[in-house]
C-alpha cells in the first residue's frame, strides 16, 4: 500500500508558511494504520524494546499499538500540567513554536531500552526534548520510529547518536 496515499497535506496550517501532514486520512482506514505501525515497528522488532516512549498527541495513536506489537509497555510523554505525580521537564522549540514535554519520573526503570515515536521529524526539537527526557530516566534510547520525516528540515542532524527510522521521507 502507498502510505503517502493516506497522508493530506494541507498549506498554511497552524500558520502561514507550514505544510502540515495530516494523518487523519490514514488513521481513518484501518488496513493503512495498521500497515503503518507495522513498517513503524519492523526496524526494532529484534530491539528487545522494554517501553515505547510516544509523544502527545499524534505520537500516541501510533505508540501504543505498537508497544502491542512489540510486546512492550507504553509511556506518555505529555504536555506540560498533564500528568498527576512526579515528572522530568523538558523544553524545546518547534516548527512552529515553542513548547515542553513531561514524562512521570518513574516511568522508566535505569537500564530499560526505550523506542522514542512520533508522526513526523521536521527541525528534530521534539525527537531531541524526547531523547534527553529518556536519558534523564537512565534509559537506554534504541532508536526513534516516525512515520514521516521531513529531510530538507534536516532534524537528523540536531539528532547525532540517535538512531532514526522513518517510514516516509519528504
Ligand atoms: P519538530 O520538533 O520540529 O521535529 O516537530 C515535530 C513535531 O511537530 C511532531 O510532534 C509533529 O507532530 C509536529 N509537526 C511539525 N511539523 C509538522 C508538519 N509539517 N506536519 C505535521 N506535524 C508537524
Amino acid at each position: 500500500m502507498d502510505l503517502s496515499q493516506v497522508i493530506r497535506n494541507v498549506a498554511d496550517f497552524p500558520s502561514k508558511g507550514i505544510l502540515f501532514r495530516d494523518v487523519t486520512p490514514l488513521l481513518a482506514r484501518p488496513e493503512a494504520l495498521r500497515e503503518a505501525c507495522e513498517r513503524m515497528v519492523a526496524p526494532f522488532r529484534d530491539a528487545r524494546i522494554d517501553r515505547v516512549l510516544a509523544i502527545e498527541s499524534r505520537g500516541f495513536l501510533f505508540g501504543a499499538p505498537m508497544a502491542l506489537m512489540l510486546g512492550a509497555g507504553f509511556v506518555p510523554l505529555r504536555k506540560p500540567g498533564k500528568l498527576p505525580c512526579a515528572t522530568l521537564r523538558e523544553a524545546y522549540t518547534l516548527e512552529y513554536g515553542e513548547a515542553a514535554l513531561e514524562v512521570h519520573a518513574d516511568a522508566v526503570a535505569p537500564g530499560q531500552r526505550v523506542l522514542l515515536v512520533d508522526d513526523v521529524l521536521a527541525t528534530g526539537g521534539t525527537l531531541a526534548a524526547a531523547g534527553s527526557l529518556a536519558g534523564r530516566l537512565g534509559a537506554e534510547v534504541a532508536g526513534a520510529a516516525v512515520l514521516i520525516e521531513l529531510e530538507g528540515l534536516r532534524g537528523r542532524a540536531r539528532l547525532p547518536g540517535l538512531r532514526v527510522e522513518s517510514v516516509l521521507r519528504y
